[in-house]
């Protein structure tokens, strides 16, 4: 599906990574079948995580990215799952790499998911972003660390769609607004 990104695999792998031929087929669904040895290799979302810590007056944590995709946006403290990864595990993980506070997996309410591209170095990752929120009352000595540039923290009906990062992210936001309005 969506192989009409440019960058989509269907469109980046083009050998058989066992036997070498081009005859490396995207099926257009889910999966590449390789013609001359039979070699199937399937595409899957990638789970990757994001975290609305809110603070004890209602604020939210935003982290300004460091990096492509979407360098200088707003996002969610977040990032992918690891292999062998719990959600809430890596969701803790990802809080700690990157703003340097230390959540318990208890502390994790789930929200929702929400499907988004991800282009890295050429290359379209599908994920689904697992969204969580955590209620936070400790110091806010917040860094910004790993590919973090910057964090702020704001009322969510102060939020500027226009500056937050991917389609996924903004989604989260209006999802967390409507449930947690008034
Ligand atoms: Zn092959």
């Amino acid at each position: 599906m969506r192989n009409n990104i440019a960058s989509h695999p269907a469109n980046v792998f083009k050998f058989c990574p066992r036997c070498g031929s081009n005859a490396f087929i995207f099926d257009s669904e889910k999966r590449f079948n390789c013609s001359t040895c039979g070699f199937v290799y399937y595409l899957n979302a990638a789970t990757a995580v994001a975290v609305i810590i809110r603070l004890s007056d209602g604020r939210i944590v935003l982290t300004q990215r460091r990096f492509d995709p979407a360098a200088g946006k707003y996002d969610l403290p977040g990032g992918f799952v690891d292999m062998g990864e719990r959600v809430e595990v890596a969701a803790v993980r990802e809080v700690a790499e990157e703003i340097g506070i230390t959540l318990n997996t208890d502390q994790l309410e789930f929200l929702a998911s929400f499907p988004n591209t991800y282009e890295y170095k050429g290359v379209c990752y599908f994920t689904c972003d697992v969204a969580f929120v955590a209620h936070y009352n400790g110091t806010e000595n917040f860094e910004a660390n790993d590919d973090v540039q910057h964090v702020i923290t704001v009322l969510p009906e102060a939020i500027d769609y226009d500056t937050i990062s991917f389609d996924s992210i903004r989604n989260i936001l209006k999802l967390y607004c409507e449930k947690y309005a008034g």
